[in-house]
C-alpha cells in the first residue's frame, strides 16, 4: 500500500484494517492480566526535562508507589540529559564533540548505546539522518532566529565537518573518535525516544508495566491500562479544520514519534525552514511535512521519524519497510494539495469526546491528555 495518493489523510486501507483486528485480538488474549490489574489506579505527572514536556502515566497500587518509580524515571531522564545534551558545555557529548580531531574517546554505555543506534539510522538512510550535523543545525537555528539565512560560505564550511562516516566507534574498547576538528554531535533527533526507552525500563523494575512516558511528542508505550487494548494516541492532521477531532490509534508496547515542522520553523523571505536539515546539502527542509513512526523503541521511532522526514516519501517508507514491527504515515503539502503516504501504519480510531486518555504525538505546545 505504500505510496498510496490520498487527499483524505483519514482514508483507511484494507491492511490497515487488518492490524487493528490483529490488535485487537492480541489485546483479547490479555482480558485476564487487565481484570487482575484492575485494583489499579492511574497516575499522572509532568516535569520539564531535555527542553521539553515529558509526561509520564502509569498504573499503581497506590500513590507512594506510583510516586517513587516516576521520581527514580524523571531522575534517569534528567541524568540522560546530562549525557546527551549539546546545550550543557559539560554534558558527555559536548565534551566528545570538544575531543573531535583527536584520538578515541572512553564513552559511557548510554552515550554508546544513542551513538550505535544513530549510526545505524545513518547507515540506513544513506546519511539523510546524521548525528554530526550539529555545524548546520548551528548555522540554520541561528538563522530562524534572525529570520536570516545563514550565508553560503559558512554553510560550504559547516559541511565540511559533517559526515556520519567521520564518526568511529569501537563496541569492544566502548570508545568513540571524532575524525576531524571542529565536529559537532547533535542528538536532538534521537535523544528523547532513547530516554522514553530507559525510562520505561526504570518504571517496569519498580514494578509497573502499564506505563506512557512522552518527550513532547515522543511517546513509549508498555502495557495498556487495565482493561483497555491499549494506550490511545492522537496523531495531529498536517492541517487540522476547525474543531475536527483528533485522530487517535491504539498502541501498546511501542513507541511513536512524529517528525514535522509544526512548532519549530522560522519563514525568512516568504520560505518555511525546518529545524530538521539535509545533512547532504547543509539545506534546512522547506515546504510542509508530518512524519509519523511507529517502532518498537523510541529510539528508532524518533529517528527514523526524522530520517524518513529527510529522505522523502518514496524513500522513507522503504526504510520502514526494511525495519522490522516499524509503521509510517507521511503527510506532506504540495502543490496539489495535502497528500498521505502510509505503510503498516495502525488504523485511526474513532474516540468519543468524552473517552479516556489522549496523547498527542505532534506539537509540543499542543500537547494534550485527556484523563478519564
Ligand atoms: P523534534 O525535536 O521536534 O522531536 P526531530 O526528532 O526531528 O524533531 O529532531 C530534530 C532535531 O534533530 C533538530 O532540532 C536538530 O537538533 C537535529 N537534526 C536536524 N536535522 C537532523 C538530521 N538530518 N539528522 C539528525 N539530526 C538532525
Ligand atoms: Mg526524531
Amino acid at each position: 500500500m505504500e505510496g498510496i495518493k490520498n487527499k483524505n489523510p483519514m482514508a483507511m486501507t484494507n491492511r490497515a484494517r487488518g492490524l487493528l483486528l490483529t490488535l485487537l485480538t492480541v489485546a483479547a488474549g490479555r482480558l485476564e492480566l487487565s481484570a487482575r490489574g484492575a485494583a489499579l489506579t492511574r497516575y499522572e505527572y509532568a516535569e520539564p526535562h531535555m527542553g521539553t514536556k515529558f509526561r509520564i502515566v502509569l498504573y499503581a497500587p497506590n500513590k507512594a508507589a506510583a510516586d517513587q518509580a516516576a521520581r527514580a524515571a524523571f531522575d534517569r531522564i534528567e541524568a540522560l540529559n546530562h549525557i546527551m545534551s549539546d546545550y550543557l558545555s559539560t554534558s558527555e557529548l559536548e565534551r566528545l564533540s570538544r575531543a573531535s580531531g583527536g584520538g578515541p574517546v572512553k564513552v559511557s554505555g548510554d552515550l554508546f548505546r544513542v551513538l550505535a543506534a544513530s549510526q545505524e539510522i545513518a547507515r540506513r538512510s544513506s546519511g539523510a539522518f546524521d548525528i554530526t550535523a550539529g555545524p548546520i543545525v548551528l548555522l540554520w537555528r541561528r538563522a530562524r532566529r534572525q529570520r536570516e539565512l545563514p550565508d553560503p560560505e559558512s554553510l560550504a564550511k559547516a559541511l565540511e565537518k559533517v559526515g556520519y562516516l567521520n564518526l568511529v566507534l569501537d563496541p569492544n574498547a566502548r570508545t568513540a573518535r571524532l575524525l576531524k576538528p571542529g565536529m559537532q554531535l547533535d542528538l536532538g533527533a534521537i535523544g528523547k525516544g532513547y530516554a522514553d526507552d530507559e525510562a520505561l525500563k526504570l518504571l517496569a523494575r519498580f514494578g509497573i508495566r502499564r506505563a506512557l512516558v512522552a518527550g513532547g511528542g515522543d511517546i513509549a508505550v508498555a502495557d495498556p491500562p487495565p482493561g483497555k487494548k491499549g494506550w490511545l494516541v492522537a496523531v495531529e492532521p498536517l492541517e487540522p479544520p476547525t474543531n475536527a477531532p483528533a485522530r487517535f490509534v491504539l498502541l501498546r508496547r511501542v513507541a511513536i514519534s512524529t517528525s514535522g515542522d509544526s512548532e519549530q520553523h522560522a519563514e525568512i523571505g516568504g520560505v518555511r525552514y525546518s529545524h530538521v536539515v539535509d545533512p547532504r546539502t547543509g539545506f534546512a527542509l522547506t515546504g510542509r511535512r508530518s512524519v509519523t513512526v511507529i517502532a518498537r523503541r523510541g529510539t528508532l521511532s524518533d529517528g527514523l521519524a526524522t530520517a524518513a522526514s529527510v529522505l522523502g516519501h518514496e524513500k522513507g517508507l522503504k526504510l520502514i519497510k526494511g525495519t522490522r514491527g516499524a509503521g509510517i504515515f507521511y503527510a506532506e503539502e504540495s502543490s496539489s494539495g495535502i497528500s498521505a503516504h502510509e505503510y503498516r501504519f495502525p488504523p485511526f480510531v474513532s474516540v468519543q469526546p468524552s473517552s479516556p486518555i489522549g496523547l498527542s504525538t505532534t506539537s509540543r505546545k499542543r500537547f494534550s491528555v485527556r484523563t478519564q
